[in-house]
C-alpha cells in the first residue's frame, strides 16, 4: 500500500461504529425522556399519598387533640413519618403543643419550610385545633426516579446492544466478506487467467442484490476483456505477419541493385567469404566470372544514358535467367561490371557457363525505344584455390576480364 493512501476501514466496521454511536444517543435521550416521566410520575404519587392522608389521618388527628391524645398523636406522627413518601411529619396543636416524627434524609440542619400543610378542624367542624405539616421526602423522589429510569435504561441498553452484534453479524456476513471476497479476486487476477470465475462465498438466494450485480458486472468486464485480448492476439499476429512481410521486402532492397535486380555489391561482402569457407570445409569446387559489357561507354555517348541503363537492366536480367539454378547467383560488381558466383562448380564448368553466356549476350541485343542495340561483354574465370581468399580470387578473375578486353574483348580468359 502506498504512503499517501488513506488507511484501510472495512464499510461494515465503520456501519458498525456509526450504528453503536447512534445507538447510544439514543439511549441517552430516552434515558432523560424517561428521568422526566419518573419524575411526573412520582410526584403524581406523592399528591396522591397526602391526599390520602388528608382523607385518613386528618379525621383521627382531629379526634386526637379534641380528646387530648397525646401518644395516639404521637403514634400517628411516626406511622406518618414512617410512609416512604414522607420524611417528616409535624402537628402544631393550637394548644402550643407539638408532635413531630422522623427527619428529611436530605436535611443537613435548619428548619426547612414543610412541602404541605393541612388544618385539622374539630370533629363537629368549623373550629381549626391545629396543623398537620408534611416534608415530602427528597430521597425518595431521587430513588424513585433513579430505579425507574435505570430499569428501563437498562432494558433498552441490552436491547440495543443485542440489536448491534446481530446488525454486526449480518453485515460482517452479506457485506463485508463478500466485498473482501471481490477485492482480493480482482488484486490477485493475472492477465493470463482472465476467464478464471469469480465464484462467492455465500448463500443462494431467490433475489439479486448490490454483491451479485457487482460480480455479474465484473463477469462481464473478464469476458470483454477476454475477447478484446483475443482480438489483440489476432490484431498483433495479423501486424506481425504485415512487419514480417515488409522487413522482408526491405530485406530484399537492401541486397539488390534496383536497376538490374541482380544482388548488389554488399552481398559480395557478406555472401561470398562465407560461400568459400563452405567450399573449403566440404572439399567442394567453386568458381566465380567477372563480366563486363564492352565498350559500354559507346553506347551511353551514342544512345544516351537511359538507353545504357536499359541496356544494363537487359544484360541483368540476361544473367539472372541464365543462372543454373538456386546454387548459382549474380551481384552488380559496380558500373557495368557483373560477379557471378558458381559454387559447386570447377572451372572447366565455369568456363563452359561463360563461354554460354557470352554467346548468348552476342546473339541478344538489346532492344530500347524500337532500336535495336548490340552489345557483347568479356568474361574472366577463376576457380578458388584451397588457400584462397576472395581478394587474391577476385583479383585473378579480374585479372582475366582484363586479359579478355586486351585481347580483342567478346572472349573468356580463363586462370590457370
Ligand atoms: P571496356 O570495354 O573496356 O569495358 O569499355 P567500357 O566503355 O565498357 O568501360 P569504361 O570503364 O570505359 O566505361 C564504363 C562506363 O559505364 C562509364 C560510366 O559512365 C558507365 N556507367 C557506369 N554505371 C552506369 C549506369 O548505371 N548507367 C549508365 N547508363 N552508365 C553507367
Ligand atoms: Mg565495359
Ligand atoms: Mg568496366
Amino acid at each position: 500500500m502506498s504512503l499517501n493512501q488513506p488507511h484501510y476501514r472495512s464499510i461494515a466496521a465503520t456501519l458498525i461504529r456509526r450504528i453503536v454511536l447512534l445507538a447510544g444517543l439514543c439511549l441517552l435521550a430516552m434515558t432523560l425522556l424517561q428521568a422526566g416521566l419518573a419524575y411526573r410520575s412520582s410526584q403524581a404519587q406523592v399528591e396522591h399519598a397526602v391526599s390520602e392522608i388528608a382523607d385518613n389521618s386528618l379525621p383521627m388527628l382531629s379526634l386526637s387533640l379534641w380528646d387530648i391524645e397525646p401518644e395516639v398523636i404521637q403514634r400517628q406522627m411516626n406511622w406518618l413519618a414512617g410512609l416512604p413518601e414522607i420524611g417528616r411529619a409535624r402537628v402544631l396543636a393550637s394548644t402550643g403543643q407539638v408532635f413531630e416524627a422522623g427527619a428529611l434524609s436530605s436535611e443537613v440542619g435548619g428548619d426547612t419550610p414543610p412541602t404541605h400543610m393541612l388544618e385539622i378542624v374539630s370533629p363537629q367542624g368549623g373550629k381549626p385545633v391545629g396543623q398537620l405539616q408534611l416534608w415530602v421526602d427528597p430521597g425518595y423522589l431521587y430513588h424513585q426516579i433513579l430505579a425507574n429510569t435505570l430499569t428501563i435504561a437498562a432494558g433498552y441498553g441490552v436491547f440495543t446492544a443485542l440489536l448491534c452484534l446481530v446488525v454486526a453479524w449480518m453485515l460482517r456476513r452479506d457485506l463485508q466478506q463478500p466485498l473482501q471476497q471481490i477485492a482480493r479476486f480482482a488484486s490477485e487476477l493475472k492477465p493470463q487467467e482472465i476467464s478464471r470465475p469469480l465464484v462467492l462465498d455465500r448463500a443462494r438466494s431467490d433475489h439479486l442484490d448490490e454483491i451479485d450485480l457487482v460480480t455479474q458486472g465484473f463477469r462481464q468486464l473478464q469476458g470483454e476483456l477476454q475477447s478484446h485480448i483475443a482480438n489483440l492476439d489476432g490484431l498483433v499476429a495479423e501486424r506481425t505477419q504485415q512487419l514480417e512481410k515488409l522487413i522482408g521486402e526491405v530485406h530484399r532492397l537492401s541486397i539488390t541493385d534496383a536497376l538490374t535486380g541482380c544482388f548488389n555489391r554488399r552481398v559480395i561482402e557478406e555472401r561470398l567469404p562465407s560461400e568459400i569457407e563452405r567450399a573449403r570445409r566440404y572439399g567442394r569446387p567453386l568458381s566465380v566470372i567477372f563480366a563486363d559489357i564492352d565498350h559500354f561507354k559507346t553506347i551511353n555517348d551514342t544512345h544516351g544514358h537511359a538507353a545504357g541503363d536499359a541496356v544494363l537492366r537487359d544484360f541483368g536480367t540476361l544473367l539472372l535467367g541464365q543462372l543454373r539454378n538456386q546454387v548459382d547467383w549474380v551481384a552488380r560488381y559496380g558500373g557495368e561490371e557483373f560477379l557471378i558466383v558458381l559454387p559447386e562448380s570447377d572451372l572447366v564448368h565455369a568456363r563452359q557457363a561463360a563461354e554460354r553466356l557470352r554467346e548468348f549476350v552476342a546473339s541478344q541485343p538489346a532492344i530500347w525505344e524500337g532500336m535495336v542495340i548490340a552489345r557483347t561483354a568479356s568474361f574472366g574465370v577463376a576457380q578458388c584455390g584451397p588457400d584462397e581468399g576472395v581478394a587474391d580470387l577476385l583479383a585473378r578473375a579480374d585479372a582475366m576480364l582484363y586479359h579478355a578486353k586486351n585481347e580483342g574483348r567478346d572472349r573468356v580468359e580463363v586462370s590457370g
